[in-house]
């Protein structure tokens, strides 16, 4: 493991996170962590029945925190799995909790040493939480996580929630490049 602790470079991109090859993949769990539909689905079609037989195995999950597996099937090596809040209109501390699955996944990626991290927008889909409120969530709480992960990729499912990554770093990327 290297020395180096810094905010990782971002990256935004569309498509399906099933098909990235990074070293982990984060996964939009439910507590169970035992499958679901959204892209806790898509993760585990492609991981094949491997991943739900190692989940089983790890006594589900708090909201807000994250366990990690191997990805089986899956071109990541790892799968991340953190349970985002649901939006219960935001009085009910969602805002904290899903600052911390993107703290607690970047945790688990450091204790593996993946080094490239994809993340979808966690809480954004069942979960309810308004896309752009959990896009800007997502971009402050990592760009003020220090990690030895260098490379956090944001995999947006739609141009709609894109859009709301490519404005946030267009806002805020002063600086951000060495
Ligand atoms: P949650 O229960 O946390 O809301 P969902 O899976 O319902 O989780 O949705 C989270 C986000 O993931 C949504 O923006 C949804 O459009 C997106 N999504 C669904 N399938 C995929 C996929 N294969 N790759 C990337 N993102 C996906």
């Amino acid at each position: 493991m290297g020395e180096r602790t810094a905010p990782p470079r971002l990256v935004v991109t569309t498509g399906d996170i099933t098909t990235e090859s990074v070293d982990a993949i984060v996964n939009a769990a439910n507590p169970s962590l035992l499958g679901g539909g959204g892209v806790d689905g898509a993760i585990h079609r492609a991981a094949g029945p491997d991943l739900v037989r190692e989940c089983r195995g790890l006594g589900g999950c708090a909201t807000g925190e994250a366990k990690i597996t191997k990805g089986y099937r899956l071109p990541a090596q790892w799968v991340i799995h953190t349970v985002g809040p649901v939006w219960r209109g935001g009085r009910d501390d969602e805002e904290r909790l899903l600052a911390s699955c993107y703290t607690a996944s970047l945790a688990c990626a450091d204790r593996v040493g993946a080094r490239t991290v994809a993340f979808p927008a966690i809480s954004t889909g069942v979960y309810g939480y308004p896309a752009a409120a959990a896009a800007r969530v997502a971009v402050s709480t990592v760009r003020s996580t220090h990690t030895m992960v260098e490379t956090v990729r944001f995999v947006c499912f739609d141009d709609r929630t894109r859009q709301h990554y490519e404005d946030l770093l267009a806002e805020t990327s002063r600086g951000d490049e060495p």
